[in-house]
Parts: structure tokens; C-alpha cells; sequence
């Protein structure tokens, strides 16, 4: 394998990674040769997918964490350098959404996914940090989304916590770069999860909407998101930090 792209000896964590575009990342970084620490809420998903990434003949271990909590972060990373001796790597991963008109957000609907997409990446973060300035650097790759950079209507809280997410890379690469930290953010664009399943289901034509409007022409599938999570990851990236990497079919760029 290229030094550019060998994880060999690293050691990530992985919110979300228990499902969707977690664990296609998790998978790509396990091949890689990283070690994963998986941290999710559900203990049974959590285990289904440590199982599939040592299937894969990667090694893997879970931690039950909501990543709401900064406490639970902290202790993520702690369960990750007791398992590994150390934390190069964070996926900020972990997100979701409620689908609602503006005028029909609740307090609730908005601080729920404030809360789980844009508070969580600076939790999981700041709890990386200290663990990464003892490993003598890291990588932090966050996820926002085509709502980074477009609008619906029924995704306001939504697209504001990821654009959000794409603003506290950008912070977050400034002020840790002196530490050899490099934090990007993916912004994936439509990918077949358990999020989006639920999404086609609320929204009328958007699986046609999606494929017309993609240059590639189809869906992605987490496997699509394991290349770049190696790359932000990995040597290769070293001179990249503080951007946001569309990885989306070309959704973003049709005209
Ligand atoms: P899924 O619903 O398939 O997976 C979400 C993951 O996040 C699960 O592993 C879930 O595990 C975990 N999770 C959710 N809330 C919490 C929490 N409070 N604490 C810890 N873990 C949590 O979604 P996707 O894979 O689609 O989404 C992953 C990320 O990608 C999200 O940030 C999403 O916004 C983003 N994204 C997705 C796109 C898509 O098209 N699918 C497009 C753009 C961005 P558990 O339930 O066990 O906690």
C-alpha cells in the first residue's frame, strides 16, 4: 500500500459508525489497517457493525455513546485510547434530522438537531483534542451535507446545523493547526442510509429528483464514502485543512 494512503498503527473514532455512511467511512478506514473504535447508541447496532468490519478482517471495538453529551464524548475517546493506546483519527459522524416546514419547527425539533449535528462535532472535537496532541497530531473529518450549501423547505434546523458544521471546520483547522491537527468536513450529498430512506418516504419523487439532478446519474452508497475518509485521514491530505469536499455525483455542481 501507498505511505500516502496506510493507516496502519492509527487508531479512529467513529461516531455514527454503527450504520450508513459511518460505517461505509469505518470500513474504508479499517482496510486501510486503521483500528476503529465504533461509538453509537445502540448497543445491538454497535455490535453488528464491529462484527462486519472484523468479517472484513479489520479490528474494531464499540463504545455506547450519545454524542450530545460532552461527557459521553470524552469518554469515547477514553474508551478509544484504552482499547488502542491512542487517538489519531475522529470521524464526527453522528447527525440527524426532523423533517419540518419552518413554521412548524418546535423548540424541540430545533435544539434535537442542533444538538445531535452541530454541538456534537464541537463535543467530539474538543474531546479529541488533548488525545491528538499526544499522538503528535490528527485528522478530524465532520460531515455536513448538500444543506451546507443549499436550502429546502423542510430542512432549516438541518441546514443550519451543517452549515454550521462547514464554518466550525473551518475554526476549528485555523486554531489547531499549529498542533498538527487537520479538520475537514465531507459533504455527501444524496447516499442510501436508514436517514434518507426516511426521507423519500416523507418527501414525494425526491428518489427520481435526486437521480435526474446527478450527473453520475444514481444514489450513492456508503462505500462511496470510504475513498475520501482514507484520504482525509491519511498522509496524503497533510497540506489539506479547513475544507469541505462535495462527494455527491455531481449534485452540486449541475447547472
Ligand atoms: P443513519 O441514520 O443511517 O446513521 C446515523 C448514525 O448516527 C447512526 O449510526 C446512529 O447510531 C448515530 N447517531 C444518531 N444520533 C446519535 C447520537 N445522539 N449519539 C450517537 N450516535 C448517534 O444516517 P446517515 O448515515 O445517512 O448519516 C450520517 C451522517 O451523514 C449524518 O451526520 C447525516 O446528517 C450526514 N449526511 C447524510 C446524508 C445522506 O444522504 N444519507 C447526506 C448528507 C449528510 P445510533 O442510533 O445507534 O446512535
Amino acid at each position: 500500500m501507498s505511505p500516502l494512503f496506510d493507516l496502519s498503527g492509527r487508531a479512529a473514532l467513529v461516531t455514527g459508525g454503527n450504520g450508513g455512511i459511518g460505517l461505509g467511512m469505518a470500513l474504508g478506514l479499517a482496510q486501510a489497517g486503521a483500528r476503529v473504535m465504533v461509538a453509537g447508541r445502540d448497543t445491538a447496532k454497535n455490535a453488528a457493525a464491529i462484527a462486519d468490519i472484523r468479517k472484513h478482517g479489520g479490528t474494531a471495538e464499540a463504545v455506547v455513546c450519545d454524542v450530545t453529551s460532552k461527557a459521553a464524548c470524552e469518554a469515547a475517546v477514553a474508551a478509544t485510547e484504552k482499547a488502542f493506546g491512542r487517538l489519531d483519527i475522529l470521524i464526527a459522524n453522528a447527525g440527524s434530522s426532523r423533517r419540518r416546514q419552518p413554521q412548524e419547527l418546535s423548540e424541540d425539533d430545533w435544539h434535537f438537531v442542533i444538538d445531535t449535528n452541530l454541538s456534537s462535532t464541537l463535543f467530539s472535537a474538543q474531546a479529541a483534542y488533548p488525545a491528538m496532541k499526544r499522538a503528535g497530531g490528527g485528522k478530524i473529518i465532520t460531515i455536513g451535507s448538500m444543506m451546507s450549501i443549499f436550502g429546502t423547505a423542510y430542512a432549516a434546523a438541518y441546514a443550519a446545523s451543517k452549515g454550521g458544521v462547514v464554518q466550525l471546520t473551518r475554526s476549528l483547522a485555523v486554531a489547531w493547526a499549529p498542533d498538527n491537527i487537520q479538520v475537514n468536513s465531507v459533504l455527501p450529498g444524496w447516499i442510501d442510509t436508514a436517514l434518507t430512506r426516511g426521507a423519500r418516504q416523507q418527501v414525494p419523487g425526491l428518489e427520481e429528483k435526486v437521480v435526474a439532478r446527478s450527473p453520475i446519474g444514481r444514489w450513492g452508497v456508503p462505500a462511496d464514502m470510504a475513498g475520501v475518509a482514507v484520504f482525509l485521514a491519511a498522509p496524503a491530505s497533510d497540506f489539506v485543512t479547513g475544507t469541505a469536499i462535495p462527494v455527491d455525483g455531481g449534485f452540486s455542481v449541475q447547472g
